[in-house]
């Protein structure tokens, strides 16, 4: 059976939600639908602490934001989707304060704003530290009161329906009933988030697992720049929870095993009494996290079973401001850590947090497949280039879900509702596939779980901070083994309801097409720029490497990497300067 709607949004985090909202707006006739693998409150968008950039201040202009995030990306980014995306956010930000998210305030009830890393200007709204939470509230209560958004909750996609180089729906499972049914639609926008998952220590949910990068390239889209994966400086060690960069805008200090702020040995600025805007602390992600690994390589780093650690400091930042400012670190460092850093340092190490790359999108959010759009982390238009600043992703979901929505609507509009027979043969073909899968698992002798840890940790040991030639070569051999691992998988579940272990091999299938992508574009770009660190190519080579790559699946299931020229209209590549 095939139900239609004009347009399928796939994913209810920060980027699907705006989306929906902004189709529902384009054109109130368009029936749109709203497919999430869990209830759209529990996206990972949920769990975004720090804040939204968007310029409010009088002293802070578009330019300087626009700057901030082209040098912030080790000039990767393209400068006509930074210079669209710095213009959007603050207007994108009051809509949302009139849709009712409560922003944190000033005394006089303007909007409160503060620093973030690499971010020269205080520019990033707040709601306390739970922005995403009111963020993902405001939008999903907004989403409600359209009568034409439907939702299939807990539903799980498995694959996009393409006729004639034309995107024409999909077919999901829904996870109470396992009944496998085809989503026939004009265009699909996936907004399935990032792929922290492909590594070990994440600050990303479990169901961060790149799903929808692997549904795109499946589908026969390209991938952009996936050898940028962003560390975050301060993750708690063992569970990789995230103590927001807010904490060190607020005056948190870094300190290595002998109490020093080692941040000013690296170029990063020197230490002052109050923190300052670009230095320091507050330098950016990509910076900071390989500063942790020189330091562990001095022996200036403590030891643990959870790996090598520094401490952050904010004890001197006292009760009140914690409260006040941080109360959900205080919460987070006493439930999962429990201490107190109103008198206790906190233990933090690099995390894996976020994929700049992603699936290649123009500045409308549409992909070179006709009818396929993506927005939110799982895209890349690209704005974050090789390093996202801090608080840029949360408006990004903003603004390129709303022009995705808005380019979808358009396009859905020309359309009727009739669907070509080839899309219904291809969704019966998957729901037979699927049968067949679960058949040919159930007689499989290796453990899902082995499976994925083994490819964790060849990530991390392979496309690390930092990498080389030989360790991502090593990589790419450890995962040819891990796939013919994988076809002997076993599931020992054979129910239908809530197969959540069906939904494992999934993820892991998926996952292992997002792994090789990382490691084979990060194998052919021999330079180091923001978050891809090549020791045996130590320099950034605008020369040859001034471009995304771009890998498309071949139809041996392998990837081709080219490049496509990085758009620059006002900022030609510089130094990237921070701490002076
Ligand atoms: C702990 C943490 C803190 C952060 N803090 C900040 C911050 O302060 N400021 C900032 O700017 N950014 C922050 N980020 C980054 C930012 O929150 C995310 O990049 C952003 O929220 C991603 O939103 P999204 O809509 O793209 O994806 P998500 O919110 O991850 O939503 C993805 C959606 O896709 C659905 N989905 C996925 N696969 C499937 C499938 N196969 N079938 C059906 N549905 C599927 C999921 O159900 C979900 O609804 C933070 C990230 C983390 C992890």
């Amino acid at each position: 059976m095939a139900t239609f709607h004009d347009v399928v949004v796939i994913g209810g985090g920060g980027a699907g939600l705006r989306a929906a909202i902004a189709v529902a707006e384009t054109n109130p006739r368009l029936k749109v639908a709203i497919v999430s693998k869990v209830y759209p409150m529990r996206s990972h968008t949920v769990s975004a602490e720090g804040g939204a950039a968007g310029v409010a201040a009088a002293d802070d202009s578009l330019d300087e934001h626009a700057y901030d995030t082209v040098s912030g990306s080790d000039w990767l980014s393209d400068q006509d989707a930074v210079e669209a995306f710095v213009a959007e956010a603050p207007r994108e930000l009051l809509r949302l304060e009139h849709w009712g998210c409560p922003w944190s305030r000033q005394p006089d009830g303007h909007i409160a704003v503060r620093a973030f890393g690499g971010m020269k200007k205080m520019r990033t709204w707040f709601a306390a530290d739970r922005t995403g939470f009111h963020l993902l509230h405001t939008l999903f209560q907004t989403a409600l009161s359209y009568p034409d958004i439907v939702r299939y909750d807990e539903w799980y996609v498995t694959k996009l329906l393409v006729d004639e180089g034309k995107v024409r729906g999909v077919v999901a499972i829904e996870l109470a009933t396992g009944r496998v049914e085809t989503i026939t639609a004009s265009a699909v926008i996936v907004c399935t988030g990032g792929c922290g998952r492909v590594y070990p220590f994440t600050t990303n949910a479990n169901i961060k697992t790149g799903d929808g990068m692997a549904l795109a390239y499946r589908a026969g889209a390209p991938l952009k720049d996936m050898e940028f994966v962003q560390y975050h400086p301060t993750g708690l060690p063992f569970t990789g929870i995230l103590i927001t960069e807010a904490a060190r805008a607020e005056g948190g200090w870094l300190l290595n095993k002998d109490g020093y702020r080692y941040l000013q040995d690296y170029d990063l600025g020197q230490p002052s009494p109050t923190p300052v805007l670009r230095s320091m602390e507050l330098g950016p992600r990509d910076r900071l996290s390989q500063a942790f690994v020189h330091e562990f390589e001095k022996g200036r780093t403590i030891d643990t079973p959870y790996g090598p650690i520094v401490h952050l400091d904010l004890r001197h930042l006292g009760a009140k401001l914690i409260d006040a400012k941080l109360p959900f670190v205080r919460e987070l460092c006493s439930k999962y850590q429990n201490i107190d850093p109103v008198t206790e340092l906190v233990p933090v190490r690099p995390v894996v947090h976020y994929m700049m790359g992603g699936v290649h999108t123009d500045i409308h959010g549409a992909t070179p497949l006709e009818g396929l759009y993506a927005a939110g982390e799982v895209a890349c238009v690209s704005i974050n280039g090789a390093n996202r600043l801090g608080s840029n992703s949360l408006p990004e979901c903003l603004v390129f879900g709303t022009r995705a929505g808005r380019a979808a609507a358009v396009f859905a509009g020309r359309y009727g509702d009739t669907v070509p027979a080839a899309i219904l043969a291809q969704g019966r073909d998957e729901e037979r596939r699927l049968k067949r899968e679960l058949e040919r698992h159930a007689e499989g002798h290796e453990r899902i779980a082995d499976i994925r840890s083994e490819m964790q940790t060849t990530m991390e040991n392979g496309a690390g901070i930092f990498r080389d030639g030989d360790s991502l070569a090593k990589a790419a051999d450890e995962l040819r083994e891990l796939r013919v691992r994988f076809a002997d998988a076993a599931i020992d579940d054979h129910s239908r309801t809530f197969n959540t272990e069906l939904v494992a091999l999934l993820e892991l299938s998926f996952m292992l097409d997002v792994a090789e992508s990382i490691i084979a574009c990060a194998l052919q770009r021999e330079e180091s720029r923001g978050a891809h660190q090549r020791t045996d190519f130590p320099a950034r080579d605008d020369a040859r490497f001034l471009a995304h790559s771009l890998i498309t699946r071949e139809p041996d299931g392998t990837g081709r990497v080219r490049y496509l020229p990085v758009t620059i209209t006002r900022w030609p590549p510089g130094e990237r300067v921070y701490g002076r």
